[in-house]
């Protein structure tokens, strides 16, 4: 049974009827560009092939009910008085429901059934899938007309105020805007973006899951950007114009920040290389040079690692190991950091050997199984009918 059959045989069996509307919207990789979308730089991601599937249906009444097909709970709460608690699934839901109903008492009582596929916390962002999901399936419901990038900026939104993570557009917009065998270029500073057709010729992408999230995860994201943010301070007291890391040069780094602050120094590096290494990754790809996208790819991880320094002990022997294999081009840690996946550019058909090489040896060094995920990259939010 497909996810979509899924939530309408539950639906039925929550509230006895059909839902009105179905969504699916996907979670993202994204191939080189990590950090930078809230630095107002690049970021070049995909939608996948796995997602989040909401079912919903209008009520007589201002109640909102949400069933969990993957948790298996239930959750009722009256729409005008929406409650938020630490680490609940809920919070995303209700917390784009706030969001519309600020703008639209047109928002009013619905039931709702969710359910996927995206593994959570992987740095596949399942939580971007889920809130664009929501949005775009009230806006079906209610009548609101969300366009495509406020249906994105909503569901960053959510993540600032209802769960209190200050992630930047990426992963939201690659859930909403993704396309069938395309990467996203995205400049976050105008929000100009464009499709770049994913032809790596005899080359595949291999997901490599770690099984871990550290708890540091959140807590580090929001302290890494405070430090690019002071980093921006220092540069602006000279340069006025300066809004953002995408308007930082080197030069006014070694000048304004590196002397005060080593840490900021540090940080904001990063960002300015790492928007370097986007753009030099985006002509590799459009030349098909699969050899400098690797290398991009190891230097992109090894920048975050021991720069940046959110990468984790088990997302550097992935890294580490291997650069050692001559089918892998190239590997990085993806996503936020602390755990979740690493992205392997492999020989085609090559997938299998490097998880049969590598899958003991991770397991003998930290008694965790390696999950091999395997994506294509399709479409962004859609209804299905
Ligand atoms: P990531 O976005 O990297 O997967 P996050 O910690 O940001 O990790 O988001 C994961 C959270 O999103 C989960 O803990 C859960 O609250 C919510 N979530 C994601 N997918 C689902 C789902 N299918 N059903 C319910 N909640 C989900
Ligand atoms: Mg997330």
């Amino acid at each position: 049974m497909s996810l979509a059959e899924v939530i309408k045989e539950t639906f039925n069996q929550v509230f006895n009827k059909d839902p009105e509307v179905i969504v699916k919207s996907p979670g993202r990789i994204n191939v080189i560009g990590e950090h930078t979308d809230y630095n107002n730089g690049f970021v070049l991601p995909a939608a996948i092939d796995k997602s989040v599937y909401i079912g919903i249906a209008k009520r007589n009444d201002d109640q909102i009910v949400l069933h969990s097909i993957d948790y298996n709970e239930s959750y009722q709460t009256d729409v005008a008085s929406l409650a938020f608690g630490p680490e609940l699934w809920t919070n995303y839901i209700l917390g784009v429901t706030r969001i519309l109903r600020q703008r639209t008492d047109a928002v009013k009582g619905y039931n709702l059934v969710v359910v996927g596929d995206v593994p959570l916390g992987s740095g596949l962002s399942s939580s971007a899938a889920l809130t664009c999901a929501t949005s775009f399936s009230l806006s079906k419901l209610f009548d609101l007309n969300l366009s495509k990038l406020e249906i994105a900026q909503i569901g960053q939104q959510t993540e600032h105020e209802a769960v209190g993570v200050r992630c930047g557009i990426m992963d939201q917009f690659a859930s909403v805007f993704g396309q069938d065998n395309s990467l996203i270029k995205l400049d976050c500073r105008s929000l100009e973006y464009e499709y770049i057709p994913i032809e790596l010729d005899g080359y595949e992408i291999l997901l490599l899951n770690t099984n871990v999230k550290h708890s540091l995860a959140s807590s580090a994201y929001n302290k890494r950007r405070e430090s690019c943010e002071a980093a921006v301070a220092l540069v602006k007291e000279k340069y006025t114009e300066v809004e953002s890391l995408r308007d930082v040069t080197l030069d006014q780094l070694d000048e304004l920040v590196k002397p005060v602050n080593a840490e900021y120094y540090q940080k904001a590096k990063f960002v300015v290389e790492e928007n370097e290494r986007l753009l030099k990754a985006t002509q590799a790809l459009k030349s098909n040079d699969i050899k400098t996208l690797g290398k991009l790819l190891y230097d992109a991880h090894w920048a975050l690692s021991k720069e940046y320094e959110v990468s984790c002990e088990e997302l550097d022997f992935l890294v580490s190991t291997v650069s050692t294999y001559p089918e892998v081009a190239g590997a990085r840690m993806m996503g936020g950091g602390f755990g979740g996946c690493t992205i392997n550019i492999i020989k085609n058909g090559k997938s299998n050997d490097v998880i049969n090489k590598l899958s003991d040896l991770y397991f003998n060094k930290f008694s965790l199984n390696l999950k091999p995920i395997t994506v294509s990259i399709s479409n962004g939010t859609h209804e299905i009918l």
